[in-house]
């Protein structure tokens, strides 16, 4: 039986000295293990005889086995639909977890699309979150990078899923890769080939150099040298916005002590980090997730790039619609 991840080890320990928490947001791996590991995470936590050592459900009992039928009626699962959460949707589960459990000690609430909670069904939610009956356990997921509302992130334990495994991707891809091109590109193999190519392995050299100069002439420089070139081309702007969010990402996950899934080299990962503070990098991955979306739209790609380089150096945030 393969080790459990640390993120289901971790909500072990927590039941086994009973001081778990009321919420718990995963950040999946890359390739569509979301579902998968929320459904391990409620079958640990309703399982009548759970291995906590191993930090799994036992798969037989009738909890186990209604979680994987997800007939369980301690199990809330509140999906999207339509690209959102559905205010409807965060209703009924209001209604359903105001009485205590039927079968087990704990009701789990799972919401594996964190990130398509609107306003409004996020408000809704939130009165719940913000005080929870002792028996909810939130389980929240979002895909690595995307961006949480900070009223919700701001109640919730991190946590980060492992890296997929190296062996299956290279195996995948046919040979020698380079990893974090790989997961920068979400296992899309075009964009690696791309992206392999010495103009792009000399962008992303320049911008780790310019991480670890700092905010001196010659990380300035290279900021803005690498804005101009990258700017130049939508490949070029992409990649940048990219290699941008998966420092950012790498931050986060150092900072929640999830030194094992970095992407990038630990140490340009730990200068980044002692510039920037928690808040201030989820606020960025907001702001680059919302850039992304712009790049149909007719900007000006160098002046972006200017501002997305120049955080890395310890400037300010860009403001959103700049
Ligand atoms: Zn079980």
């Amino acid at each position: 039986m393969p080790e459990a991840p640390p993120h289901m080890l971790f909500i072990a320990r927590a039941m086994k000295r009973g001081r778990l928490a009321h919420a718990y947001l995963l950040f999946a791996g890359e390739y569509g293990a979301l579902e998968r590991e929320l459904t391990a995470l409620a079958r640990l936590l309703l399982c009548s005889s759970p291995d906590l050592a191993g930090a799994a459900g036992c798969g037989r009992c009738g909890a186990c086995r209604k979680v994987d039928h997800s007939t369980h009626p301690d199990l809330a699962w509140i999906g999207s639909e339509g690209g959102q959460v559905r205010i409807d949707a965060v209703k009924e589960f209001r209604s359903q977890v105001a009485f205590p459990p039927l079968a087990g000690e704990r009701r789990v609430a799972v919401f594996p699309d964190a990130h398509r909670l609107n306003v409004e069904s996020a408000n809704a939610m939130l009165k719940v979150l913000e005080e929870p009956p002792p028996y909810l356990v939130f389980l929240l997921g979002a895909p690595q990078g995307a961006s949480i509302l900070k009223t919700i992130r701001s109640r919730c334990h991190l946590l980060f899923s492992p890296r997929p495994d190296d062996a299956a991707i290279t195996g995948q891809a046919g040979g020698e890769v380079d990893m974090a091109l790989l997961r920068m590109a979400h296992g899309d193999m075009a964009k690696v080939g791309l992206w392999s190519s010495p103009v792009y392995s000399n962008f992303k050299e320049r911008f780790l150099r310019m991480v670890e100069a700092g905010d001196s002439p010659e990380g300035l420089l290279l900021a803005l040298t690498l804005a101009q070139e990258c700017g130049a081309d939508e490949d070029g702007f992409g990649f940048m916005v990219h290699l941008s969010a998966c420092l950012a990402r790498d931050v986060l996950a150092l900072r929640a002590g999830a030194e094992a899934f970095l992407v990038l080299p630990e140490r340009v990962v730990r200068l980044a980090a002692s510039r920037a503070g928690f808040s201030e990098v989820s606020d960025y991955v907001s702001w680059l997730s919302g850039i992304s979306l712009l790049q149909d739209r007719n900007i000006n790609r160098q002046f972006m790039l200017e501002k997305l380089l120049l955080f890395w150096l310890g400037g300010a945030v860009p403001a959103v619609g700049n």
